[in-house]
């Protein structure tokens, strides 16, 4: 067996092991083995990463240089990450089972956050306030200071970059914490800024667990900022934790969103989406159209239509280009989505297709289920996995009113060729995102965050300004 490999925490640009030496299993969820072993950060090594920040921020350039020399020391890094892509897009696929080539998409996206956030600070404007009295007023971003940012497992790399990216393109100073089940390529990224000349503990990377390293951050307060993306339980805790020194909290957390096929729709479009809002990265997708709506004149031939889709997905080693689906991330989180797999007849409910692999895989396959209430919980909570509950619907007002009954609201989709519709309905939906026919389409200046459970804040072009900077008005008088 080859050696295991070893990811250590990056702080002041310089990989290191745990003060005192702890370490933790990396696994590939496909082969079930462990491959690599990754620092266990203690409270001791929070604080390291933290002073780290905090040294650079108060008195290293970072916050200091001109924008133009910021941007283009994120773009160096960028193009280093764009070389190592393959190297970058393997650890993701070995880490968590992830199809090679929706790793090589997510890697393309990284690259994307820095360039697009180096540009986007180095561009900016501000405002000027002409007033009455003669005097005006100018408003000015300046950096917050120290950033947590914390990460979850099923975009690796596009999850922290997302976070990262902003907040160093704005003149902060970082800390990423990636999950514990994927610390490969966020550590690799660690290596490249240290390689990419940013000045040591801009891009600090603590591995190990929610607790204590991930706890242990969001309760510094030398930290100014906690950008947090995670699960809507865990997104408490770190909201009251980060309340105790009063830094505001940017949180992207559960969803449950709903997938609307309107009569009218366009149906290879319609599936082509049902299938890639649930079974893309195996169901592992915050944005996952887990509940779908299928109006009654078209639900028969629609649901034939899914059903044959889901079951033509190609299923296995993530490595080999022709899958389309692989294992789920852990072992952890297979329990988890096999016990909701298993919850659905119990509570009257009916599995078209799918269910949980019975090789031994953590697999769960493509799963369709009908005849949930809609107070079951595979119905009403968040599973993160493959499984679609499906429902039918008659009308607009109907579907809108089940469509909006959940605590989530991170996102929605609906399939319409009627313009009026699309628009009406799309101004009804209680969510942060509503996609009309097409799913998944970004682009880096708009709002993107959740309602209720879902999330708090917005980020993403100037609303990613807003948090990681302090706007100051300086306010000027006009000698007449
Ligand atoms: P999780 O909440 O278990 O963990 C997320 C991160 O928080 C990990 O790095 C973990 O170590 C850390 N953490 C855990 N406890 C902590 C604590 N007390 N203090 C500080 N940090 C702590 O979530 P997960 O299982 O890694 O990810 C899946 C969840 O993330 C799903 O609910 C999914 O919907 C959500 N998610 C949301 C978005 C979004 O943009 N809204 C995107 C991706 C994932």
């Amino acid at each position: 067996m080859s050696e295991r490999q070893f990811f250590g925490h990056v702080i002041d640009g310089e990989e290191v092991p745990s003060t005192d030496g702890a370490t933790f299993e990396v696994w590939n969820p496909w082969t079930r083995e462990v491959w690599a072993e990754a620092a266990e950060g203690s409270a001791a090594d929070a604080d390291r990463a933290v002073a780290s920040a905090r040294r650079a921020f108060d008195e290293g350039p970072w916050p200091r240089m001109a924008r133009a020399e910021r941007a283009a020391a994120m773009r160096r890094l960028a193009d280093l990450m764009e070389e190592r892509a393959d190297d970058l897009a393997w650890l993701d696929t070995t880490n968590m089972a992830k199809p090679f080539a929706q790793a090589q998409h997510d890697v393309a996206r990284s690259v994307w956050n820095f360039r697009f956030f180096a540009d986007h600070q180095r561009d900016h404007t501000g405002e000027v306030y002409p007033m009455d009295s003669g005097h005006h007023t100018y408003s000015e971003y300046g950096p917050a200071g120290v950033v947590a940012a914390i990460s979850p497992w099923n975009f690796p790399l596009m999850m922290a970059t997302w976070k990262v990216a902003p907040a160093i393109a704005w003149g902060n100073t970082c800390i990423i914490k990636p999950s514990e089940d994927t610390p490969a390529s966020v550590t690799l990224l660690g290596r490249l800024a240290a390689e990419a000349g940013l000045p040591p503990g801009v891009l600090n990377v603590l591995n190990g667990h929610g607790s204590p390293a991930g706890s242990s951050l969001t309760a510094d307060d030398r930290v100014d900022r906690v950008t947090f993306t995670g699960s809507s339980a865990t997104g408490r805790a770190v909201m009251a934790s980060a309340s105790s020194h009063l830094a505001p909290v940017s949180l992207e957390l559960g969803g449950k969103g709903a997938n609307i096929v309107f009569e009218d729709a366009d149906l290879d479009n319609a599936v082509h989406w049902a299938v890639e809002a649930i079974f893309r990265n195996s169901g592992q997708i915050c944005l996952a159209g887990s509940r779908l709506f299928v109006a009654s004149g078209i639900y028969d031939e629609f649901m034939d239509r899914f059903v044959a889709a889901a079951e033509a997905l190609t299923i296995g080693d993530p490595f080999d280009p022709a899958t389309k689906f692989s294992s789920l991330a852990s072992r952890k989180h297979f329990d988890k989505v096999s016990s909701y797999v298993d919850s659905v007849p119990l509570d009257g409910g009916k599995v078209l297709t799918g269910g949980v692999d019975d090789e031994g895989r953590w697999l769960v396959r493509p799963t369709i289920v009908t005849d949930l209430p809609v107070t079951a919980p595979a119905y009403c909570e968040e599973i993160f996995g493959p499984v679609c509950v499906v429902n039918r619907f008659e009308d607009e007002g109907e579907v809108v009113a089940l469509a909006n009954d959940t605590r989530f609201g991170l996102n929605a989709m609906l399939f319409t060729e009627n313009l009026s519709r699309a628009h009406r309905v799309a101004s009804q939906l209680r969510a942060g995102t509503v996609w009309v026919n097409c799913f998944f389409i970004r682009d880096l200046r708009t709002p993107f965050g959740g309602v209720g459970d879902s999330g708090v804040g917005r980020e993403g072009g100037n609303f990613s300004r807003e948090f990681f900077t302090e706007p100051k008005a300086v306010v000027m008088q006009i000698r007449r």
